[in-house]
């Protein structure tokens, strides 16, 4: 069989084929998919990432899944269909004969960044280990599995320092403490808009006890990376400041002030906004969750769907002490957003996105 190069593309099945800047790639001029010859595709997916020199994508394929009618522009034999990854299921061509590669236009993205794509598979796949299971066991807090943020979370540090400065703070004596109440809680009395106005902002960094704080803070940080990679700084800050604000707005609606004033105080409606807003771009992370000694990895939308119904028993039975309606207006408000920002979030970062698909594969 001769071995002679032709434009034929083998998709479209047309002579499509054109040379692009790199000679060994070609792209085809009707359906816009991409021909690599033989090595050229590890070439340009290493030039994508700073932190690779070389790439052997071959060593990451899944499993061979069967033959192709596409024909291999070279050799005229069936490629055939690779998974992506392991945990990825796109299907590209590999040729068997001259390790050429045939993507089709939507495939070519998710090839580029298939090695953060496997990186970020790994750690949303890894299993429970018996320090996961101490940790929960020791804590009652559920241990967190998602990608690893790209920046640095400093908005995120920030807010746990201030939180843990001002109780610390609160604690030095009875009249700092009180100083701390009566200026930066929320205090439904305030009669001055601009100090009530402040205390939206500030009741978000004032915490009662070491649990209640120690709880909130945890949290925060266990989400809030990922959260402020996705957004951006100072988005992440308006945002979580905005949510924390009307989260103490929807508490104070439902709150029956004839029995004496709101006192709220606590970064809890702000956090649980945050949830809303994990649940609708991390879906594929994990959170565990312990029955007794029992640790098993669940959806965010397993573990906040529990969250909210413990929250609801406690605002329908009234039990006191408890912002239930901050937690749950702010966990609704966080969805809303989480909702109306999926696409800006997704069209940022492609990795999210990715990820997103049905092709990512992740077993709790
Ligand atoms: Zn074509
Ligand atoms: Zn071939």
């Amino acid at each position: 069989m001769p071995r002679t190069r032709t434009t034929h593309c083998p998709s479209c099945d047309t002579a499509g084929l054109v040379a692009t800047s790199n000679p060994s790639i070609l792209n085809c001029k009707h359906c816009h998919g991409l021909w690599f010859e033989d090595g050229s595709l590890n070439q340009a997916i290493a030039q994508q990432h700073d932190f690779i020199d070389q790439y052997n994508h071959e060593l990451h394929l899944g499993p061979a899944l069967r033959t192709s009618d596409r024909l291999c522009r070279r050799c005229r034999v069936p490629m055939t269909h690779y998974q992506l990854l392991a945990h990825y299921a796109t299907e590209i061509d590999c040729c068997p004969d001259c390790d050429g590669v045939w993507l089709d236009k939507h495939e070519v993205d998710q090839v580029m960044l298939s090695p953060k794509l496997k990186q970020a598979l790994t750690d949303l796949n890894q299993k429970v280990s018996w320090k996961s299971w101490l940790f929960q066991f020791l804590t009652a807090m559920p241990v967190e599995y998602n990608i690893r943020p790209h920046r640095t979370p400093w908005v995120t540090r920030t807010l746990v320092v201030l939180c843990g400065l001002i109780f610390g703070a609160s604690q030095l004596s009875p009249a700092a403490n009180e100083w701390v109440f009566l200026n930066l809680a929320l205090n439904s009395d305030t009669q001055s808009p601009t100090h009530f106005v402040l205390q939206l902002l500030t009741y978000q960094f004032v915490h009662g006890g070491l649990m209640h704080l120690a709880g909130n803070m945890y949290f925060l940080w266990i989400i809030g990376d990922n959260l402020e990679d996705a957004l951006g700084h100072t988005a992440f800050l308006g945002i979580y400041l905005f949510m924390g604000a009307m989260a103490a707005l929807a508490e104070l609606l439902l709150f029956d002030t004839s029995q004496g004033p709101l006192l709220l105080v606590g970064a809890s409606g702000s956090i649980a906004a945050l949830f809303g807003l994990y649940l609708m771009w991390f879906r594929h992370a994990s959170l565990t969750f312990m029955i007794i000694i029992y640790q098993k990895k669940l959806a965010p939308q397993w573990y906040f769907l529990i969250w909210s119904l413990i929250n609801l028993f406690g605002m329908l039975t009234a039990q006191g002490g408890v912002a239930w309606v901050a937690h749950l207006g702010g966990f609704m408000l966080g969805l809303l957003l989480g909702y109306l920002l999926r696409d800006y979030i997704f069209r940022k970062n492609p990795l999210i996105a990715m990820l997103n698909e049905p092709e990512a594969v992740v077993q709790r």
